[in-house]
C-alpha cells in the first residue's frame, strides 16, 4: 500500500451542481459532517493546510462541493455541511437530492469520512447519510471530533457506545479525532490510504 502526501492537496474548482464536477474516474473520498463539527478543521488537519477548506462560513450558505486534488487519480471532497435549523425547507430538499444522487451514482466515489462532534454523535442526518452509504456499498469513516473537549476515559467510553450503535457492517471504521491537537491523524490517514491504494 503507497502512502499518500497529503500535504500536497490542491483545490480545483467548487462545484455548484453534481454536472459542474469533473469527469468521473479516479479515486474520491467525500468529507460529509453536520455544520460545525468541524469538517473543514479535519480536512486542515489531515493535510496540513490552514485554509484548505475554509473554517469560517456563513451557516447554510455553502452548499457547494469542493473539490482537492491530492493526485492525478485521487481527490478529495468536500461536501456541503447539514443540520443547520434555520435553512429552508426547499434548500434541505435539494441537499437531500444531490447527496443522495452523489453518493449512488459517482462510481469514483470510495467512501465517506463523517465527522461528528463526539459530544453529538450520530444524529439524525448522520443516520441518513450513514445509510444511503452503506446502501452504496461505500466506506464510511467516523471521526468523533473535538475528542479534546472530554477526558481520555470519557473519548474511550463513548467511542464504545457510538460503536455499539452502529450497524455491523465490515464497511464503517471508526476513531476518536480532534482537529485542534493533531489527535488521530495518523489512524485517519491510514485509512484514507488503503481506501486510496487501487490508484496510488
Ligand atoms: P464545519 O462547519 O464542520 O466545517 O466546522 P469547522 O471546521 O468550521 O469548525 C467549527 C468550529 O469548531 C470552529 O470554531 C473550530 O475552531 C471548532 N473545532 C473544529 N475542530 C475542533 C477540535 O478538534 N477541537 C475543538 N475544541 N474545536 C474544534
Amino acid at each position: 500500500m503507497n502512502k499518500i502526501n497529503y500535504q500536497l492537496a490542491e483545490f480545483v474548482l467548487s462545484a455548484p451542481t453534481l454536472a459542474n464536477l469533473p469527469t468521473d474516474e479516479g479515486i474520491e473520498v467525500a468529507f460529509v459532517g453536520r455544520s460545525n463539527a468541524g469538517k473543514s478543521s479535519a480536512l486542515n488537519a489531515l493535510c496540513q493546510q490552514k485554509n484548505l477548506a475554509r473554517t469560517s462560513k456563513t451557516p447554510g450558505r455553502t452548499q457547494l462541493i469542493n473539490l482537492f486534488r491530492l493526485s492525478e487519480q485521487c481527490s478529495l471532497v468536500d461536501l456541503p455541511g447539514y443540520g443547520y435549523a434555520k435553512v429552508p425547507a426547499a434548500v434541505k430538499k435539494n441537499w437531500q437530492k444531490m447527496i443522495s444522487e452523489y453518493l449512488e451514482s459517482r462510481r469514483s466515489l470510495k467512501g465517506l469520512v463523517m465527522i461528528m462532534d463526539i459530544r453529538h454523535p450520530l444524529r439524525e442526518y448522520d443516520q441518513l447519510l450513514l445509510a444511503w452509504a452503506l446502501k452504496a456499498k461505500l466506506f464510511v469513516h467516523i471521526l468523533l471530533n473535538k475528542a479534546d473537549k472530554l477526558a481520555r476515559r470519557e473519548q474511550t467510553k463513548i467511542l464504545a457506545e457510538v460503536k455499539q450503535q452502529l450497524p455491523a457492517n465490515d464497511l464503517i471504521s471508526i476513531q476518536t479525532f480532534s482537529a485542534l491537537r493533531q489527535q488521530g491523524l495518523e489512524e485517519l490517514q491510514q485509512t484514507l490510504n488503503t481506501w486510496f491504494s487501487v490508484h496510488s
